[in-house]
């Protein structure tokens, strides 16, 4: 079978950044103990288990947000991770005589400044995002002028009465979600103006995706549930018109399917461990339909320190 190994994938600069501040931290006898990660250092529960083997543990839970979690934080350090964090949580952490260690990705910073910058000037801020993404609650909490799309549904309830709107984005999103979603808000709100926040990483891996051969029979995107930018990869490419499925590890690969297919692709989010999406790609490599030896599927990673 043939493999296609899309490039750019896997990790990005703002996930490098945040694993080895940890890595960092967690040796550093000197910090101020217990090490808490407010929220998942990036979203792959295979980094958050390794980290909790190094006495880090990671406070998350669906549909609470940062500043509740930080409720269950009474000492020692917290870091925030690389989606970045409201001014209200990092005020509360303050409060609480938390040591601080911020790994919010630079990218993020640039896109919270920017929503700043355009509330400061007297904008209403539309922000294309998922509701329950970090992201999100940090530029809901940056006041009541900013208004989280994540569908088509959300913009009809919207009632905005100012002429001077602006429209930014999530780092993570699809160019493609959000050229649809802006060609519908511009409809309702035509004097809008567009501002591009789609992180460079980002766009570079949903791009591969994008322009992969159209011949492909099927795309594996590595990535966990949790991360939105490999849950994106997924629907580019099934825009582009090739089957994908997001799978976490090799394990997660339907073997009876392979014998259909001719020719595959691989690529993966920006929080995908590299030797995970190694490892998909060497069993799809040396699978062969009539060779039963080279079926067998079983992760040799999972047991691995996947920061070494
Ligand atoms: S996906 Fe983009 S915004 Fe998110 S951490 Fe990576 S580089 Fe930064």
């Amino acid at each position: 079978m043939q493999v296609i190994s899309l490039t750019p994938r896997g990790y990005c600069h703002g996930v490098v950044y945040a694993i080895k501040t940890v890595k960092k931290i967690a040796r550093n006898p000197h910090v101020k103990k217990p090490i808490h990660v407010l929220g998942m250092i990036v979203h792959n529960k295979k980094i958050v288990a390794d980290l909790d083997e190094l006495g880090v543990k990671t406070l998350h839970e669906k549909g609470v947000s940062r500043l509740a979690l930080l409720d269950r934080i009474n000492e020692g350090t917290v870091i925030f991770t690389a989606h970045g964090v409201s001014d209200q949580v990092r005020e509360k952490a303050e409060a609480k005589g938390l040591d601080i260690i911020d790994t919010t990705c630079r990218d993020v910073i640039k896109s919270q400044g920017t929503i700043k910058t355009y509330l400061d000037q007297g904008y209403d801020v539309l922000f294309i995002g998922k509701k329950d993404h970090p992201e999100s609650e940090s530029a809901r909490a940056l006041g009541r002028r900013v208004h989280i799309i994540e569908k088509k549904d959300d913009i009809e309830p919207l009632s905005i009465n100012n002429d001077h709107i602006a429209l930014t984005s999530q780092t993570t999103m699809s160019m493609f979600d959000i050229f649809h979603l802006s060609e519908a808000l511009k409809k309702v709100y035509p004097s809008l103006i567009l501002i591009e926040e789609v992180c460079n990483a980002t766009k570079t891996r949903q791009l591969a995706v994008k322009t992969q051969d159209k011949d492909t029979d099927h795309c594996y995107v590595v990535g966990d549930p949790n991360s939105n930018n490999s849950n994106k990869l997924v629907e580019v490419s099934i825009q582009r018109g090739v089957p994908a499925t997001l799978i976490e590890s090799v394990e997660d690969i339907h073997v009876p399917d392979l014998m259909t297919f001719e020719k595959v692709s691989v690529t993966s989010g920006a929080s995908t461990p590299t030797k995970v999406t190694s490892e998909v790609i060497t069993f799809l490599k040396n699978f062969d339909g009539e060779n039963p030896s080279t079926h067998s599927n079983t992760s040799t990673v999972k047991d691995t320190n996947l920061f070494k």
